[in-house]
């Protein structure tokens, strides 16, 4: 149930309802808009008609039941939509199109700082790479867990960009934290609950992507985990999903973009890197995802693709993002964002 409150309903009010939300044995998330707020009661569906009567409480403007089987994560909790701050400067959400670009994984000092360099001169807002890797097979590469996160860190902050990277493993959340300002929650790991917990407990924003083999449903449901133990800053990532076609990596789910946006207010960004698995598709498709209404696009960039760990084919020179990002221009300004 989502209890919306008057425009002008007090503090005093606002925690009334939430006393009275929780002496019916429910967990009261607030949710702060820009007109009013909102209180999400989420628990034993049993209790409906005790809360429908919080109506009548001053303050209350109505209660609505919420259908879908996740909450938090619906439309109706905050229609205008969720703006992520990542820090002072860079919010993904809003008009502006965020771009997070830069390496697969972090393989050296060199690397991840030339990336760091070359994409914030391209115009990234926020730079990428994985320190612990979750590779098909265990005798792949697997990054360089801590020295990559310090080594990330300290390119960002050189470049003057915030990061994102990849936490795998609940026990990873505090020590990831401390390195990242974002942390992604990869393709695999979709459905991994306990991490999604953790995560959902931790002050940190979260890039939670899509499984290869997750329904739009089923990905707003592990949304929902994270949004359910109080951390409401979750982006959404599509990155592709398996199809029968072969010729591509995955195939890039566009359609999604325009469902979560009706069905959601978490902000969605598109990964259209892993979603092709080739360089030469990755311009395409970030135009086309502008279009569809993304918040915005995660592009993976290498200084030498033909050298890297991991990712390689689909990785982009730095002079071939710049050139996608001088061109990306245009389609941003016919999505009417900036
Ligand atoms: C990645 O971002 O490098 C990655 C491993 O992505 P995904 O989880 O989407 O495969
Ligand atoms: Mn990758």
């Amino acid at each position: 149930m989502i209890i919306v409150m008057k425009a002008r309903s007090q503090e005093k009010e606002l925690r009334e309802v939430v006393d009275r939300i929780e002496k019916l044995g429910y967990k009261a998330h607030i949710i702060h808009g820009v007109e009013r707020n909102v209180i999400g009661a989420v628990g034993d569906e049993r209790g409906k008609a005790q809360l429908q009567s919080l109506e009548v409480l001053s303050g209350v403007e109505k209660v609505v039941p919420i259908l879908k089987p996740y909450k938090l994560a619906s439309r109706e909790i905050r229609p205008e939509g969720t703006v992520v701050s990542i820090n002072d400067k860079v919010k993904i959400g809003g008009d502006k199109i965020v771009v997070i670009a830069g390496p697969c994984s972090v393989e050296s000092e060199e690397q991840i700082t030339e990336s760091a360099y070359a994409v914030k001169k391209a115009g990234a807002d926020i730079l990428r790479g994985g320190a612990f890797k979750p590779r098909t097979s265990p005798y792949s590469f697997q990054g360089l867990e801590k020295e990559g996160l310090i080594l990330l860190a300290n390119a960002g902050g050189k470049a003057g960009l915030p990061v994102v990277t990849e936490i795998m493993n609940p026990k990873d959340v505090d020590l990831v934290a401390q390195y990242s300002d974002i942390m992604q929650v990869g393709a695999r790991n979709v459905q991994n609950f306990a991490l999604l917990k953790k995560l959902g407990r931790c002050n940190r924003p979260i890039l939670l992507k899509r499984g290869m083999m997750t329904t739009i449903e089923e990905f707003l449901m592990s949304a929902e985990y994270i949004l359910s133990e109080g951390n409401l800053d979750v982006v959404l990532c599509e990155r592709g999903i398996r199809t029968f076609e072969t010729v591509t990596r995955n195939t890039l789910d566009l359609s999604c973009i325009p469902v979560l946006k009706e069905r959601s207010h978490l902000p969605i960004i598109v990964d259209p890197s892993h979603a092709t698995g080739y360089w030469s598709y990755v311009a395409p498709m970030s135009y086309a995802a502008i279009v569809a209404g993304a918040d915005g696009l995660m592009i993976e960039v290498h200084p030498k693709p033909e050298e890297a760990e991991s990712d390689g084919i689909q990785s982009l020179k730095p002079a071939k993002f710049a050139a996608l990002m001088k061109d990306l221009r245009v389609y941003i300004e016919a999505a009417g964002r900036v």
